[in-house]
C-alpha cells in the first residue's frame, strides 16, 4: 500500500504559513530574514518537531531537517524549496515545495514507513533576492558559487547586512555551507506561467532552465538646479535611465518568443524636487531559452548603453553580478517523476523553467529534478497567485511516490 498525501493537511499548512506577513490583497510579504520570515521558519520547525526530524542549520541560515533511514551508509534523498517571498508575494511560490516536502514526511509517518535512505527536507535562505542580491543566495553559497563572506557582507536598501539580519533573526547555524553528499535532489514548485493550465497538464516535468544574466547599472551625470540649468547643459541620470528602461523592454520584445528582459529596481539621487538627478541605479536582467541569445541580448543592451551614455554625456557602469543557467536537469530523475505521475493517471509535459530556482544551483552537485503544478491564470509574485487544493495535492503525491522509489 503506497501512502497517500493528506490533501486537507497540506492545504491547511500552506494557508497557515500565508497568514504570516499577510498583505491587504490576500498574499504574503516575508522577505528573507525579516521578522515575518523568521516567524514562518519557527512555525515550520514546530511542525517538524513531532516528526522527530533533526535540524541542522548552516552559517547562511539554510535549514536541513533530516529523517534517518534504515541504512546508515545510504546517501540522503533531499527535497524542499524556500519560505521567503517577494514584497508582493503570493501563497505558493516556494512555500508549496517546502510544505509538499513536509507532507511527504507526515504521510510516511502516518503510514509507519521508514525508508532505507535518509531524507532531508530543506528550506533555502533568500531564494527571492528581493531584499539581498543575488537571488538563490542560500543555495548559491551551499554550492560554492558565492562565497559566504561575500554573501554575509551584502546589504539591503537600508544598509543592513546579511550577517546582521542572520544575527538579529537567530537564523545563523554552526555548519559551514557545503554540499551534503545527497543521492539526489527534488523540488516541487508552482509553474508561475500559463502553459500547464492552457494545455490541461497536471504535472510539469522541468527538463531545464533558461539562461539569465543580472546587472546593476550606475548612471552618473551631474547635479544641477532644475530652474536655471538649460536643457542643453543637463547631464540628467534619471532621464538617461528612462531611455534605458525602454531599451530593456525593446530588447525583450525583439527576442520573443523565449526572451525576457526587465528593469525591476531603481534608486535615484539626490531624489530631491529641486535637483536634476545625477546618480541613478537600476537593476535589470535578460534571459532566454538559448544561452547564446541571452548573451546577444546583453550585447544589444551594452551597445544601447554606450550610445545613450555618449549622447547624454553620462557615465554608465555595468556590474554583471550574477547569472544562472542554462541547466539541464537529470533525465533519469525526470523520468522517475514522469512515470510516477503517469501511474497516478496524471497528465505530464516537459517544460523549461523561466524563473530561477534553488535547483539550478544544486543540479551540478547531484542528480536533480523539478516538478511543476499549474498556476491558475499563470499569475505569480502577486497576491492572486493560486493553485487548487487538488493541484498541490497531486504534485505532493508525485513527490512522495518518487521519494519512496528513490529512497527505497
Ligand atoms: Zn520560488
Amino acid at each position: 500500500m503506497t501512502p497517500t498525501i493528506g490533501a486537507d493537511r497540506l492545504w491547511q499548512s500552506i494557508m497557515d504559513l500565508a497568514a504570516i506577513g499577510p498583505t491587504a490583497e490576500g498574499g504574503s510579504c516575508r522577505m528573507a530574514l525579516t521578522p515575518e520570515d523568521t516567524e514562518a521558519r519557527a512555525l515550520f520547525l514546530r511542525w517538524c518537531e513531532p516528526l522527530g526530524l533533526h535540524l541542522e542549520r548552516d552559517a547562511i541560515g539554510n535549514m536541513f531537517l533530516r529523517r534517518e533511514g534504515t541504512d546508515p551508509n545510504a546517501a540522503a534523498v533531499a527535497f524542499g524549496s524556500h519560505l521567503d517571498t517577494v514584497p508582493t508575494g503570493g501563497r505558493f511560490d516556494g512555500i508549496f515545495g517546502v510544505m509538499a516536502g513536509l507532507e511527504v514526511i507526515r504521510a510516511l509517518d502516518a503510514a509507519g514507513i521508514r525508508t532505507r535512505a535518509p531524507l532531508e527536507l530543506v528550506n533555502w535562505t533568500n531564494e527571492e533576492g528581493s531584499r539581498f542580491r543575488p537571488a538563490m543566495m542560500g543555495s548559491r553559497v551551499h554550492a560554492g558559487e558565492l562565497t559566504l563572506e561575500t554573501a554575509l557582507a551584502t546589504t539591503d536598501d537600508n544598509g543592513v547586512s546579511v550577517a546582521q539580519a542572520l544575527r538579529d533573526s537567530g537564523q545563523a547555524g554552526g555548519l559551514t555551507p557545503s554540499p551534503r553528499g545527497w543521492a539526489c535532489w527534488l523540488e516541487a514548485h508552482i509553474e508561475q506561467g500559463p502553459v500547464m493550465e492552457a494545455t490541461n497538464t497536471d504535472i510539469g516535468i522541468v527538463t531545464g532552465t533558461m539562461h539569465a544574466r543580472y546587472f546593476q547599472l550606475t548612471i552618473t551625470g551631474e547635479p544641477s538646479h532644475v530652474g536655471p540649468t538649460t536643457m542643453d547643459r543637463r547631464r540628467d541620470s534619471l532621464a538617461a535611465t528612462a531611455e534605458i528602461i525602454l531599451e530593456v523592454e525593446r530588447i525583450a520584445l525583439a527576442s520573443e518568443p523565449g526572451g525576457r528582459a526587465s528593469a525591476s529596481w531603481i534608486e535615484n539621487f539626490p531624489n530631491a524636487r529641486g535637483n536634476v538627478p545625477n546618480v541613478t541605479r537600476l537593476h535589470c536582467d535578460v534571459r532566454h531559452d538559448h544561452a547564446a541569445t541571452a548573451i546577444a541580448m546583453e550585447a544589444s543592451l551594452r551597445a544601447a548603453l554606450d550610445e545613450i551614455a555618449t549622447r547624454r554625456r553620462v557615465k554608465i557602469d555595468v556590474d554583471p553580478y550574477a547569472t544562472f543557467g542554462p541547466i539541464a536537469f537529470d533525465q533519469t530523475l525526470g523520468n522517475v517523476l514522469r512515470r510516477q505521475a503517469e501511474s497516478r493517471q496524471l497528465t505530464t509535459r516537459d517544460m523549461t523553467a523561466a524563473a530561477g530556482h534553488d535547483s539550478v544551483l544544486i543540479a551540478p552537485l547531484c542528480p536533480s529534478a523539478m516538478l511543476f503544478v499549474p498556476s491558475v491564470g499563470g499569475i505569480t509574485h502577486n497576491p492572486a497567485e493560486y493553485s487548487t487544493k487538488a493541484q498541490v495535492a497531486a504534485g505532493a503525491q508525485v513527490l512522495l511516490d518518487a521519494v519512496l522509489q528513490l529512497a527505497g
